[in-house]
């Protein structure tokens, strides 16, 4: 198949490349390199084109494509909170262009939402039918609300439009080829450690997240574009939940880092808890993550290692 992976050259999206790369489609990438780099391309197999080009501005060249993984946005709070007014502009605006590419050109559309959506949950597990609890107007909302956004306009050009619409909510996802600077809390606490820096510790470290390795991330993506669960958001992401202040231990005990914890004031808006309920992924996707957090933080420190040491 024709394959467009926005954000191809982030995280999340390198690895997806790989993966379509691997199974012999025809995949082309855009990216303006804001957080993504292009190594992580050249890594990840041979793509057919690479198209450098913000995904809020109009399409340089369109081209009549079979897949659209629309991926492209900062993810870290502290890269996406660095220009919340192009994060917003790249959330809503960047999916509008995929929507309307995928309307001329009748692409079926993957769009990566967020557990985001949720903001500050007072329900829990998070559960797709559960509307959230989001601050429209803080540090976090450029995103927050962007995703939101970005599903609202989705979903009216599937209603309205009949574009073929896949969404999935992401949570917390880690692995190799993260960014050394991120500002994520994997990420942070592992090159951290390593450096034998002291782990930054945001607040009490009583929040939690639930942390998902990539790989079981994309096996995911790429079985919920193929499915029929069509413009229904679908949570992934693994389901077993930690403090911060555990995984903070947990890194420490692996690198064996003799790096002491430092606490730091809490991030205005910090969610306190969040868990995916994936029954919907489960049950019509047959999708479960088989990583454990251990095993995918001794992937993750394994490569992080062999960036740092050469
Ligand atoms: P990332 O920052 O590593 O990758 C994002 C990629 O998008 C980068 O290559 C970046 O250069 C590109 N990009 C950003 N703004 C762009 C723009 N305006 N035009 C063109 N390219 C642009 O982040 P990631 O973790 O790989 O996240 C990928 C997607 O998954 C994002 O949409 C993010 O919101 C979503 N997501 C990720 C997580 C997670 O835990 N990793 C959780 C929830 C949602
Ligand atoms: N966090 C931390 N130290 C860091 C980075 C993050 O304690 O160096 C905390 C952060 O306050 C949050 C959690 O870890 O409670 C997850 O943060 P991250 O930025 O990875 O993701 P998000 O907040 O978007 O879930």
């Amino acid at each position: 198949m024709k394959v467009l992976v926005t954000g191809g050259a982030g995280f999340i999206g390198s690895h997806l490349i790989e993966s379509l790369v691997s199974m012999g489609n025809e995949v082309d990438v855009l990216d303006n390199f804001h957080t993504g780099r292009r190594e992580n391309v050249d890594l990840s197999g041979k793509v057919s084109n690479l198209y450098v080009q913000d995904v809020s501005e109009p399409l340089s060249r369109a081209r009549k494509y079979d897949r659209i993984y629309h991926m492209a946005c900062p993810a870290s709070p502290v890269h996406y909170q660095s220009d919340p007014v192009h994060t917003f502009k790249t959330a809503v605006f960047g999916t509008y262009r995929m929507l309307e590419l995928a309307r001329e050109t009748g692409a079926r559309l993957l769009i990566a939402s967020t557990s985001e959506v949720y903001g500050d949950p007072l329900e829990h597990p998070q559960t797709e039918q559960y509307w959230g609890h989001v601050n429209p107007v803080g540090p976090r909302s450029c995103y927050d609300e962007g995703k939101r956004g970005a599903e609202t306009l989705a979903s009216d050009y599937a209603r309205t439009m009949g574009v073929d619409l896949r969404i999935v909510r992401i949570f917390n996802t880690y692995g190799p080829r993260m960014l050394f600077d991120d500002g994520r809390v994997v990420s942070n606490f592992i090159h951290q450690a390593l450096l034998g820096h002291p782990l930054t510790l945001y607040g009490d470290g009583r929040q939690t997240r639930s942390f998902c390795y990539v790989s079981d991330l994309v096996r995911g993506i790429l079985s919920l574009m193929e499915s029929d669960v069509v413009a229904l958001p679908v949570n992934m992401g693994n389901p077993t939940e930690f403090t911060i202040h555990d995984l903070a231990r947990l890194v420490l005990s692996k690198v064996k880092s003799s790096s002491t914890i430092v606490n730091h004031p809490m991030p205005t808006d910090d969610p306190a808890r969040r868990c995916p309920d994936i029954s919907r992924a489960q049950d019509r996707l047959g999708w479960s993550p088989v990583i454990d957090l251990s095993r995918g933080l001794d992937l993750t420190i394994e490569e992080f290692r062999s960036r740092l040491h050469p």
